[in-house]
């Protein structure tokens, strides 16, 4: 079921296209990364998802609700991190959430301990937010996102600036909530290796287009290790290959090379392979799948819109 979809949505801010007929769509138990560089306009797709921003053209459907009462009841059920959250640094997590609880009118001690249990911080923990690391008020706001239990979320940049454990702990607790909860998640990020692991869907976002959609399978296999070797002569070289390996297992690039992908030879085997079959090459290198790389070439290449901020 498609719990988000976008027709043709534009926006324009003055004469500059900051979204340009996106046609994007979250399906209800998947975990979509949608990745750009910055200025691509991930955060404009997502708040004229949550109706923060009006679209100049297109629609946004959610639950398949379009009209404008029945999109604003239908976004009440969304749990949404856009900004950094205002937390207030001198009380403690159970503190915090209690104050935005009762802002809300949805006071519930026992779900707030729950919640924070799920967020991994302790409610009887009494120390203050200004003494956390980055990683726990990251996962305080995400567990404000859960209050009323959303059954989606929307987190914009949720580990931009998180440290390498912080950013395992998020991605940890995204997959969590969406494997135990079944929440289902569209999260965004600058950088592809924030999001490996953790999507089942990616969305790439260039210059206001989303340029590219690919399931977490599709990106694992575009970014496989593979064995990379250079040959003055390829056409020798292919009969050695084609002796010894399925047509899939390996792939000619440009300039003499090969890129073979089954490993279960490993390089000190390729070497004699060859070796033995009087088959010169210049050189042999084991690759890893490089996402970003990957990432860049998604996006067509170096040269892009990116504001830096
Ligand atoms: P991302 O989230 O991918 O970094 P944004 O959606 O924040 O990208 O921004 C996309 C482009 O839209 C950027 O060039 C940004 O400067 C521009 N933009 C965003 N909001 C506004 C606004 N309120 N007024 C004018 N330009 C804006």
């Amino acid at each position: 079921m498609n719990v988000i979809e976008t027709q043709n949505l534009s926006k324009k801010y003055g004469q500059k296209i900051v979204l340009d007929n996106v046609n994007f769509c979250l399906k209800e138990g998947e975990i979509y990364g949608l990745v750009g560089r910055n200025g691509a306009g991930k955060t404009t797709l997502i708040r004229e998802i949550l109706g923060l921003a009006s679209p100049t053209s297109g629609t946004v459907a959610i639950n398949g609700a379009m009209s404008r009462d029945a999109l604003e009841y239908e976004r009440k059920k969304i749990g949404s991190l856009i900004d950094f959250p205002a937390l207030m640094p001198h009380v403690s997590a159970y503190e915090n959430m209690k104050a935005v609880a009762l802002q809300f009118g949805c006071f519930d001690d026992g779900e707030i301990k729950d919640i924070l249990h799920k967020v991994g911080l302790n409610a009887d923990d009494h120390l203050k937010v200004k003494n956390f690391s980055l990683g726990m008020k990251q996962r305080l706001a995400i567990g404000i996102t859960l209050l009323g239990h959303p059954n989606v979320l929307i987190l914009d940049e949720p580990v931009n600036g998180l440290d390498p454990t912080g950013i395992f702990e998020v991605r940890e607790l995204i997959q969590r909530l969406n494997r135990e909860d079944g929440v289902t998640i569209l999260i965004s990020s600058h950088l592809l290796s924030e999001l490996s692991r953790v999507a089942t869907t990616y969305g790439v976002m260039e210059g206001g287009k989303l340029v590219k959609e690919m399931r977490g399978s599709d990106l694992e296999e575009l970014c496989k290790p593979y064995i990379k070797v250079t040959f003055d002569d390829l056409k020798l070289a292919l009969k050695v290959v084609l002796d010894n390996y399925h047509a899939h297992d390996y792939e000619i690039l440009p300039y003499n090379t090969l890129a073979i992908y089954d490993l279960s030879k490993p390089v000190s085997e390729v070497v004699k392979m060859f070796t033995d079959a009087n088959v010169k090459f210049n050189s042999i290198t084991e690759c890893q799948g490089d996402l970003e790389s990957t990432f860049i070439a998604l996006m067509g290449g170096l040269h892009g819109d990116d504001d830096n901020k």
